[in-house]
């Protein structure tokens, strides 16, 4: 029996999230993350899989180092360890591809060099996940590791959608452009709403809306996306839990000019304390819903701007994609908040956009169709799967390049 298994590592500043995943059947055999590495009160919490077992060590991590040996310890006590030849990848999440990486691919010493020059357009997130990937090349070197981009899935947009309207050879000199993210989100959701029409991705034009605490909306048609919210950065676009989306560019002008605000305070105001957050003091759509029942106003407000925001961008791609088969939504507030599904769809029947009611109050984890069977596009429901996206990318190129 080949060996089968991938361990998906997604490396952030202060935490190292992880799966385990056998790729015969596609199933876990374990999860995990570690949290507030570099901190005295980190925290490792395991769970093993079928059983759901979980185990939970606290105590300071001092690095990504020490945090991924835990993580191989916890592996170790259930013979799931990083040295079983079983394990033939490690999957890596890399937000920030640029133009250059268009797929996943198997790391090396340029594709390091690579993610570096990429430093500048996503400060907080690459030196996070090379952190990571240098970690688990350390402990594995012989092991073949891949990197699965956030942006890969985007570079198919046409340079019509993802020029900004500037001077284009300041444009390039710094390569300003939208990039997108939750690629591997989109690219996911987007093949299994075809699955779930019973049609091939060629055959099929889709919106899908990733609503989770970042939220992006992307255009793709036959399997290939066309346009996406998410720009050079993940800033604009929707109204998020704590960005603001879509905003005048002069905002920044004046609040610095008239607000005295420095730059980094407006990076932090427009990206850590704003959208839902910033609007009523939630980024929990669990809890805005729940102060909208009390007649809470503000709240009320918060959700009416995000569904607004929501309702422009399916027009937007209605028009971007001229015939649209179907609209997926997805992510913790998408899959999980009827109320957001109905405020997004409600009145758009002229355009073929329907719900039905009890279809989108059940709650399931499994992909679901929610307009009435006449609808003329279908609006489904369908749980993401990043780490089983990255896992099955990570193997399928192992096994393409004859390391598996
Ligand atoms: P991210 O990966 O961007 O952190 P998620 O996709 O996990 O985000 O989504 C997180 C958000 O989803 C939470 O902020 C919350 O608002 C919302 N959410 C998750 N589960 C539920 C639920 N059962 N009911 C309502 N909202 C939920």
């Amino acid at each position: 029996m080949s060996a089968s298994r991938v361990l998906v590592l997604n490396s952030g500043s202060s935490s190292l999230k992880y799966q385990l995943l056998d790729m015969r059947d596609s199933s876990r055999l374990a999860v995990g993350i570690v949290e507030r590495i570099g901190e005295q009160t980190s925290r490792i919490s395991h769970t093993v899989l079928p059983v759901g077992d979980t185990r939970e060590q606290n105590g300071p991590i001092a690095d990504h180092d020490a945090a991924l040996k835990a993580v191989a310890e916890e592996l170790d006590q259930d013979r799931l360890g990083l040295d079983s030849p079983e394990l033939v990848a490690i999957g890596h999440r890399v937000v920030h591809g640029g133009m250059f990486f268009t797929e996943p691919t198997v790391i090396d010493d340029a594709v390091i060099t690579e993610i570096e020059r990429l430093i500048p357009v996503a400060p907080l997130h690459n030196p996070a996940n090379l952190t990571g990937i240098r970690t688990a090349m350390a402990m594995r070197p012989d092991l073949p590791q891949v990197a699965v981009f956030d942006t890969a899935f985007h570079t198919t947009m046409p340079e019509s959608s993802a020029r900004y309207a500037i001077d284009a050879r300041i444009a390039d000199r710094y390569r300003v452009r939208r990039y997108g993210f939750h690629g591997t989100s989109h690219a996911y959701v987007s093949r299994a709403t075809a699955k779930l029409l019973g049609k091939e991705p060629e055959d099929v034009n889709v919106i899908v809306l990733h609503l989770g605490n970042g939220a992006s909306a992307s255009a793709i048609r036959g399997g290939r996306c066309v346009d996406t919210s998410m720009g050079l950065t993940p800033l604009e676009g929707l109204v998020m839990g704590t960005r603001s989306g879509d905003l005048d560019p002069a905002v920044i002008f004046h609040l610095q000019r008239v607000g005295g605000m420095s730059m980094d305070e407006i990076d932090t105001l427009l990206n850590k304390t704003s959208g839902l957050f910033g609007l009523c003091g939630d980024n929990d759509m669990r809890e805005i819903r729940r102060r909208i029942d009390e007649g809470d106003e503000e709240a009320r407000l918060a959700f009416d701007i995000y569904i607004h925001r929501l309702r422009k961008y399916i027009g937007a791609y209605y028009a971007v994609l001229g015939r649209v088969d179907a609209i997926a939504f997805t992510a913790g507030v998408g899959e999980n908040v009827p109320p957001v599904r109905e405020a997004a769809i409600a009145g758009l029947e002229e355009l073929g956009l329907a719900l039905d009611g009890d279809l989108n109050a059940v709650t399931s984890d499994e992909p679901r169709l929610i307009s009435p069977v006449s609808a003329r596009v279908a609006i489904a429901v369908v749980p993401t799967d990043e780490e089983l996206e990255i896992a099955a990318q990570t193997y399928a190129l192992t096994r393409k390049s004859g390391n598996a």
